[in-house]
């Protein structure tokens, strides 16, 4: 394998649609500095295409790449670094074939997660009404759901299909892009993922469709258990989502693991998710968090306490991969205290409270979290 290859840069391709004409495109759904909204949907972009060559140039991954750079120069695992492991498709260099569409569904979703903003759930708007913050939704200004530019993309070589949200399984906009692969695709041959949230039972129509495939992987976005759950995925019901995990089992063609968000707010209950998972025979996938609840802005005076914790775990490969993200606080970063605001506003208007929920981490250094 070269050094720095990533599949996604030569076959991936990633839309999230601004409004009923144009959309926002790169290589995967990772890369930052995305181009400008364009109605042009091609494989062969210039973006993507200077992208490719970049790193056929340099050998290094382009600047936009900076999520995965980032996390591997603290020695963690990237998205790149899955995807070789993973190996969801053959890659080639020299011949850059669509082979993966990440589709970004509409923001439609019914729970407003504390690591989200209306930009990804349309349930969080009110709550940023209420609490005076800025409008993330404003970055998808029109009617996306009308919006069907993909289907000017070629099928033929396609070997998986991404959806994330919103909550895809929230809408029939999913069925709409598989729908188009089964007729102008070679959909047995295509796997499907989807990052969902567990909180919708999947029809009878989806299951038709579902069948049509090569397989599905459902990635059930759990990154904590019980209460814990509740509030990081307000206002889910542990239970209820439980209940459809076993529901999501019985279907024919279908896996489920679970896709966990380690960041300062769910890492000290890392035990008891790993637990879980274990206790219920369920793969589980630690990514990290990448916006402001990141380690990076981890208090850096209660470091020893965090390491402290991990240390303490059972000898597994989480274990090293939790103790691998840490390498992050210990980045020269500015740290941004506003996930602790943020936590102590949003407990004033959902009636719950971080400091109860999420108490291993306030009880470390209450006098520090109260100041904020
Ligand atoms: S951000 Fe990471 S996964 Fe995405 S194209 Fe760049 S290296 Fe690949």
């Amino acid at each position: 394998m070269l050094k720095n290859f990533c599949p996604d840069l030569f076959h991936g391709f990633y839309i999230e649609r601004v409004d009923s004409r144009r959309s926002r495109i790169s290589n995967c759904c990772l890369q930052e500095d995305r181009n400008m909204p364009t109605t042009t949907i091609s494989f062969d972009s210039h973006s993507l295409v200077e992208a490719r060559n970049y790193y056929r140039t340099s050998g290094e991954l382009p600047k936009s790449c900076s999520p995965c750079i980032e996390i591997e120069k603290a020695n963690g695992v990237s998205r790149r670094k899955q995807l070789i492991e993973d190996q969801p498709y053959k890659f080639d260099l020299e011949k850059p074939k669509l082979k993966k569409i990440h589709y970004n569904c509409e923001n439609i979703c019914n729970l407003k997660c504390i690591i989200c903003s209306s930009f990804n759930s349309s349930a969080w708007l009110q709550d940023e009404i209420k609490l005076g913050l800025p409008i993330k939704s404003k970055g998808k200004v029109g009617d996306c759901a009308t919006n069907k530019t993909v289907f000017n993309l070629d099928f033929t070589d396609l070997e998986v299909i991404a959806f994330n949200g919103g909550e895809p399984l929230a809408t029939d906009d999913h069925l709409e892009l598989l729908e188009h692969a089964i007729i102008h695709g070679n959909s047995y041959n295509i796997v499907i993922e989807y990052n969902t949230n567990a909180t919708f039972s999947v029809t009878d129509r989806v299951k038709d469709i579902w069948s049509q495939f090569k397989h599905v992987s459902l990635y059930a976005s759990i990154d904590g258990t019980e209460e814990q759950f509740e509030y990081v995925r307000y206002p889910a019901n542990w239970y209820d989502v439980t209940q459809k995990l076993d529901e999501y089992r019985q279907i024919p063609n279908v896996n489920v693991s679970i896709g966990a968000t380690i960041g300062i707010h769910n890492i000290f209950y890392a035990d008891k998710l790993i637990k879980w998972c274990k206790d219920n025979n369920f793969f589980l996938g630690l990514n990290y968090c990448l916006e402001s609840f990141s380690l990076k802005n981890y208090p850096i005076h209660l470091q020893s306490k965090l390491h402290e914790y991990l240390e303490s775990l059972d000898n597994t490969n989480y274990k090293n991969t939790l103790l691998d993200m840490t390498n992050l606080i210990e980045g020269n970063y500015t740290r941004d205290l506003n996930p602790f605001k943020l936590l102590n506003k949003l407990d004033t208007i959902r009636n719950v409270s971080w400091k109860v929920s999420l108490e291993r981490l306030y009880n470390l250094d209450p006098d520090f979290f109260d100041k904020h």
